[in-house]
């Protein structure tokens, strides 16, 4: 493939980039090869490279595509199709590796740094975690401050995606407003060849074992001021964008992910006999079978409500609700695929264990859900979702959560805040609300509504036994009566 099969104007421009990713894909990546051998390919980086793909997101005048998330996230999706741990690590490079730099570096920096990693020449990545601060970032170590003309990084970064690889490491520190420095969250950019960066051995891991992950220590690295991306007054909400954009990527490698397993889940089915015939006609079969098509219907319809989001308020909204339900779901699925094998399923050379493996860490990574379930929960408390517009049965889903936010609000106003299992059942029922409403915007389909909607509604419920335990006694001795 060459980066000239992108030309294709009778398809339209993105069409043909997703195209030409997916071709690829299928004709170059071998997943089972990749994951035994823990690695991706140095030929498959420089054919990715070739094609433009670590330049997508990086703009014209730099050497890059100057696309946007919502193109990113489908050629995310389209590799993750085929390889996740390629997906994962072109991902991580487009989002949380570069995005910072794209929005928030100075222009002679973005002149020095993105025409390396447009080219697919340099690698980013990210690194935030630590090993003392995983899901409460308040605890960061790692320090920024002010050295000569200059800035000074020390500490220590814990599983960092494209580690092994990366020419540039996004950092990100705590800065205590010393030396001329603003006081806050500082994001900086540090070459990951620079003196006092030192990568730590590769991790192995439960799955994505092609992607690269290793730990990083920064001793006394010193980088010029304008290596400093923003300001670190507002470092927190600059953070806030960047992870937006990873956890919407990371939701579309779900659905291009769960894509497959679902395309195999449906090939097997039709092929496999017992009882004398297809398991396909097995009316147990046919509800697990469409069950998992609605959800992944209503996957792909939040991943891309994310993506099409403009104002950083919303993006961080709905790709929270994005990554929870991608990841969640994706698991879900790609589990009732290998159910549907059966033992054959369990082999590893079916490849469907590496597909259960490589989706577990995204209920992990890039937030914990159980964390950001509660996140979901206070900011549904502070900013109510705009409900306008909607078929009338995502309203009536979207009534039903703003209803309990509302008393909420009402019964134990900011201690709600203070209540993180409340919020955390709040945030449960607002992940589905959002899904449900994404999935009515993009489908026409009365039934595919009311399925969702089921569900939704049945999540609700459980959501409501732990808000209002009260009620829940009150019925049980109404019904005991
Ligand atoms: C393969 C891989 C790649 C990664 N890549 C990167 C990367 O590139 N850059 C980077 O910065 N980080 C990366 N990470 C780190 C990842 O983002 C963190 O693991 C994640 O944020 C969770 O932090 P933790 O592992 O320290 O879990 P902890 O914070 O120790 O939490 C452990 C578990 O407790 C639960 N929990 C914690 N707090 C709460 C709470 N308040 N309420 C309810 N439940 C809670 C959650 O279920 C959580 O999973 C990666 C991790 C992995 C495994």
């Amino acid at each position: 493939v060459s980066a000239l099969e992108w030309a294709a104007p009778a398809e339209g421009v993105d069409e043909a980039i997703v195209s030409s990713v997916r071709r690829f894909a299928q004709r170059e990546l071998d997943p089972l090869e990749i994951d035994e051998a823990a690695q991706i390919p140095t030929r498959v980086l420089a054919h990715l490279s070739a094609l433009g793909v670590f330049g997508l997101t990086v703009p014209e005048q730099h050497g890059g595509l100057g696309e946007g998330l919502r193109l990113a996230t489908r050629v995310v999706a389209a590799l993750a199709e085929v390889d996740r741990s390629v997906a994962t690590t072109v991902g991580l490079h487009l989002g949380l590796g570069t995005r910072a730099l794209v929005r928030y570096g100075s222009a002679q920096l973005q002149a020095e740094l993105l025409p390396s990693l447009a080219s697919g020449e340099w690698l980013a990545a990210f690194g935030t975690t630590e090993p003392g601060a995983g899901s409460d970032l308040s605890k960061l170590k790692t320090k920024v401050t002010a050295d000569g003309d200059g800035l000074r990084l020390d500490g220590e970064k814990a599983y960092v995606t494209n580690g092994g690889l990366a020419r540039l490491l996004t950092v990100t520190a705590a800065s205590a407003g010393e030396g001329g420095l603003a006081k806050g969250m500082a994001m900086v950019a540090v070459p990951m060849l620079g003196r006092g960066v030192v990568r730590l051995s590769e991790e192995k891991k439960l799955g994505l074992r092609g992607s690269s992950t290793t730990g990083c220590l920064l001793d006394g690295v010193k980088v010029p001021q304008h290596w400093m991306l923003g300001d670190p007054s507002t470092g927190k909400a600059q953070l806030d964008h960047t992870l937006a954009w990873g956890r919407t990527l990371l939701a579309a490698g779900c659905v291009g992910a769960t894509t497959s397993a679902l395309g195999r889940a449906r090939d097997h089915a039709a092929m496999r006999r017992q009882f004398g015939r297809p398991l396909e006609e097995q009316p147990v079969i046919q509800g697990q079978l469409a069950s998992a098509t609605v959800l992944l219907g209503a996957m792909r319809a939040l991943m891309e409500t994310a993506a099409a989001q403009a104002d950083d308020a919303a993006l961080h909204r709905w790709s929270v609700s994005a990554k929870v339900f991608c990841s969640e779901q994706g698991w879900a699925v790609t589990d009732t695929a290998l159910q549907l094998h059966g033992a054959m399923g369990y082999l590893e050379n079916s490849g469907l264990p590496m597909m259960l493996r490589d989706m577990r860490v995204t209920r992990i990574f890039e937030g914990a859900n159980d964390v950001l379930i509660t996140h979901a929960g206070a900011l549904e408390l502070q900013h109510p979702a705009a409900r306008d517009d909607l078929p009338s049965m995502a309203q009536h889903v979207a009534d039903a959560v703003a209803r309990r936010g509302q008393r909420l609000r009402e019964e134990l106003g900011v201690r709600a805040f203070r209540r993180p299992e409340l919020l955390h059942w709040l945030g449960l029922a607002v992940v589905w609300r959002d899904a449900v409403v994404a999935g009515c915007r993009h489908f026409d389909s009365g039934a595919w509504q009311r399925t969702l909607c089921r569900e939704a509604c049945a999540a609700r419920r459980s959501a409501d036994r732990r808000l209002h335990p009260a009620d829940d006694q009150a019925q049980i001795l109404a019904r005991s009566r």
